[in-house]
């Protein structure tokens, strides 16, 4: 196997928490991802057992890079941990996160620090960090004003203004997912009543479809399986009552996005998370009725794209939160 370990580049090690999965992966300064691993991530069993678990796989990534704990210090610069908030990035303790139930004022911080001592460990929100990401990698590199909205389980958001990473007065910034995008609209988990999340995401969905469906009287051949999959597929495949839902679901994402570039006017906002790709021969038609709904500066060009950096968007955001660290920037040259 190729080693991707280079002296002349940094290396971080990337860690992507979410409430199903944790990711690990081996990130250079270039941008280049390897030895990626995935193991559940288990809340409920408490944060220490998720960092045992954690330890042990960032041991098994250092053994594959095929280094000596003696050289560890001057290939990698330090641990970098994206993951589902809210968190406060300055000291990584949580604050109430629903899909990680039992680690609330927890943090992985001073766990890694002692089980790897010679490697600074940092931490930020997954949305903000694909943000991040987007204007360090591929082909958003540079930008200065940059949104990343992930319409997924959930729906967040990065905000990249002028350079920098907005994340507010104790790091909860970017919570897009709870703008008002329908009146009439769902409640979403944290209680508010029509918002991005509670109306656009794939739990959304879900009771989007179990609210209309004794109401519809044709075409609802969905055999009672209201997956955001399944209502995806039977839309495609010509069920008129799941296109009715996938077109609710595209006025629902089209309206949250036109008031986002309203507000930050960036340059470029990027779309990822598994609604977006599962919608992803959609876009044109979001992006059609944005031009229509947002101010009449998005009338000719809505500058809107899906993410190129595919799953390991925010994988490489924490990396780049390692790479940018005054105290990270010296320790390999
Ligand atoms: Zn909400």
């Amino acid at each position: 196997m190729r080693n991707y370990i280079e002296m002349s580049k940094q290396n971080a090690i990337s860690v992507d928490i979410g409430g199903t999965n944790i990711r690990t992966a081996l990130i250079n300064s270039n941008g280049l991802v390897s030895h990626s691993q995935s193991i559940s991530t288990l809340p409920e069993k408490g944060i220490d057992k998720a960092a045992e678990r954690l330890s042990s796989l960032i041991k098994n990534t250092i053994g594959k890079a095929n280094m000596s704990k003696n050289s560890i210090n001057k290939t990698i610069s330090g641990i970098g941990i994206s993951t589902a908030g809210p968190v406060n990035p300055l000291n990584g303790k949580y604050s109430f996160p629903p899909n990680l139930p039992t680690w609330h004022q927890k943090s992985f911080i001073p766990i890694l620090e002692r089980k790897f001592p010679n490697l600074p460990v940092f931490v930020g929100h997954d949305a903000t960090l694909a943000a991040l990401a987007e204007t360090s990698f591929g082909e958003n590199k540079n930008t200065k004003n940059l949104i990343y909205v992930t319409i997924s389980t959930g729906v967040g958001g990065g905000i990249i203004a002028d350079g920098k990473m907005v994340t507010g007065a104790t790091g909860q910034a970017g919570e897009l997912g709870h703008i008002l995008v329908r009146s009439d609209g769902i409640k979403c988990n944290v209680g508010c009543l029509g918002c991005f999340e509670g109306n656009a995401s794939g739990p959304a969905i879900k009771k989007l479809a179990e609210k209309k469906y004794n109401d519809f009287p044709i075409g609802n051949e969905i055999n009672n399986d209201f997956s955001p999959e399944n209502i995806i597929n039977s839309s495609k495949n010509g069920d008129i009552f799941a296109e009715n839902i996938v077109i609710e679901v595209l006025e629902n994402i089209a309206q949250g996005l036109s008031s986002i570039l309203n507000i930050f006017e960036p340059e470029i906002l990027v779309i990822g998370g598994g609604v977006t790709w599962a919608l992803k021969h959609r876009l044109n038609e979001i992006i059609e009725m944005i031009s229509s709904t947002a101010l009449p500066r998005y009338r000719k060009k809505v500058p809107i794209k899906i993410t190129s950096l595919g799953e390991n968007v925010s994988l490489l955001g924490a990396a780049e939160l390692v790479f940018r660290h005054p105290n990270t920037k010296s320790s390999t040259s």
